[in-house]
């Protein structure tokens, strides 16, 4: 074992990943910037401090696909899990936790582990004579380092705000009233999935985004320059009755191929990964309540049955184009050296960035004593979730995910097991083939 393996920040991704890779052995240092300098949002100075909710949401693992993602975690050693369930709350199915009992316990164990050593410092710039760095700053990473992720990356390679439309499950969307057409028949001419309104849809539907429940942005929110360029439908819906049906909504170049009808106004929705089991809804992110999006998206036709792998969102969140920066391990393809683990993927979600970094920690930790780590099997939450941001999704739509079963490769149609069977099924695979993996020696380099 030789080398130093540098993580910065110290929230639920660095804390992670600090801990998977003291205990395979490797020597850590963790540089965490608070309390010397602290974020909007923080309001401690304890490790893997929970900013908002202090839920860990659904701890089914047989059901939820963030359940599972639990019992993964659980089972490959995951310190966030191990805490948590320490300082457990009673939350019916939910994960809910102490979160000063909890950040305390995180810090006590890796203040307390002899491979870890923590530094309160902000890093601006890592320096180039570290020759394993993992950046887990998170969605509210300082700016200097920012700048510097933007001068190894580019422009548009970072984001600072993100417009999460909703995602539908593909097998939710009713066929009989959608259509597949591209506008004026372009690419392939089918590459869209089109739900037609009639002008009396339509009304109702504007008048539904306009009377909706929305959640407030935050005023340092509002503040962020990039939120013109992304506005929220609802938004969008206020600026006039017509404004959606010449933005987003607009129906010209389609018409329903089945019937010849042109629609007074379309909701469209394009791809969203490789396997084609989630589709989002072009140009709907929103901040609309989550039972409100519910409510009022499934009055859209095609969509009355539609169940949602991710609801749409606006906030505040810096993270990278991983599709297009990073490699299998989470490592930065123009500088290898340096890894990348947490929110500032583009997962979304404390579970999401303490896997990502679970993975990031166990990675390092195999390199740096000289074998390769394999990938998780795309068949379990933690390979699912890394193989949507390192090349599932797109980058060219890239935004940030929750775990959900739709990432998952499927079962064989001769299979035909369904409904929560199937959520059943893809559980137990997942674990039967977790552990395999857990028990697979790391390959020589
Ligand atoms: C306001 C807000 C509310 C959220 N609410 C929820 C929620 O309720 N539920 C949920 O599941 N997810 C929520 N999220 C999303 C996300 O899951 C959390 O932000 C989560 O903490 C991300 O984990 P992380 O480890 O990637 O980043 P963080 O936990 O934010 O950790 C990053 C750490 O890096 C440090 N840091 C930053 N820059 C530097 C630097 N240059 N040098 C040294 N240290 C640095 C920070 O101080 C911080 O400790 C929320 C996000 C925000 C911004």
């Amino acid at each position: 074992m030789s080398g130093t393996i540098h993580i910065v920040g110290g929230g639920l991704a660095g804390s992670e990943a600090a801990w998977q890779a003291a205990r395979a052995g490797a020597r850590v240092v963790l540089h965490e910037m608070r309390p010397v300098r602290s974020t909007e949002a923080h309001q401690t100075d304890g490790l893997a401090e929970l900013v908002c909710s202090n839920s860990l949401r659904s701890d089914d693992w047989e059901n939820n696909a963030v359940g599972l993602l639990h019992e993964e975690m659980r089972r490959a050693g995951s310190l966030i899990l191990h805490a948590a369930d320490a300082h457990k709350l009673p939350a019916g199915g939910a994960l809910a936790v102490d979160r000063y009992g909890f950040s305390n316990e995180v810090t006590d164990a890796l203040a307390g582990h002899p491979n870890v050593e923590i530094r309160r410092e902000e890093i601006a710039e890592p320096p180039e004579d570290w020759n394993s760095t993992i950046i887990a700053t998170g969605p509210l990473t300082a700016p200097n380092l920012t700048a510097f992720i933007r001068k190894m990356t580019d422009e548009e390679a970072l984001s600072f705000f993100d417009a999460i439309a909703p995602i539908v499950h593909h097998d939710t969307i009713d066929m009989n009233v959608a259509w597949m057409q591209s506008r004026y028949d372009k690419g392939d001419g089918a590459d869209y999935v089109n739900c037609p309104m009639n002008e009396e849809q339509y009304r109702a539907f504007v008048d539904a985004l306009l009377t909706g429940e929305k959640t407030d942005f935050k005023e340092w929110e509002k503040s962020t320059p990039y939120f013109e360029g992304c506005l929220p439908i609802e938004v969008m819906a206020s600026r006039g009755a017509e404004t959606l049906r010449f933005g987003p909504m607009k129906p010209v170049g389609l018409c329903d191929t089945r019937t010849g009808v042109r629609p007074y106004a379309v909701v469209q929705l394009r791809q969203d990964n490789a396997l084609g089991t989630l589709w989002n809804m072009v140009g709907f992110q929103t901040k609309l309540k989550y039972g409100e999006q519910v409510r009022i998206f499934r009055m859209i036709p095609g969509l009355a049955n539609a169940s949602f792998a991710r609801l749409g969102g606006l906030h505040r969140n810096t993270f990278i184009n991983a599709p297009r920066l990073l490699d299998r391990q989470l490592r930065l393809k123009a500088r290898p050296q340096i890894r990348f683990a947490g929110q500032v993927t583009g997962v979304e979600g404390y579970v999401e960035s303490a896997a990502i970094g679970l993975l990031a920690g166990r990675f390092a930790a195999a390199e740096i004593c000289g074998s390769v780590s394999d990938v998780p099997p795309p068949t379990t939450a933690l390979g699912a979730l890394l193989g949507h941001i390192t090349g599932g999704a797109d980058a060219k739509t890239f935004q940030p995910m929750n775990v959900n079963f739709g990432l998952f490769p499927d079962f064989a149609p001769s299979e035909k097991i369904r409904g929560r069977d199937r959520k059943k099924a893809m559980s137990r695979r997942a674990i039967a083939d977790l552990e395999k993996w857990l028990g697979r020696k790391d390959a020589a380099a």
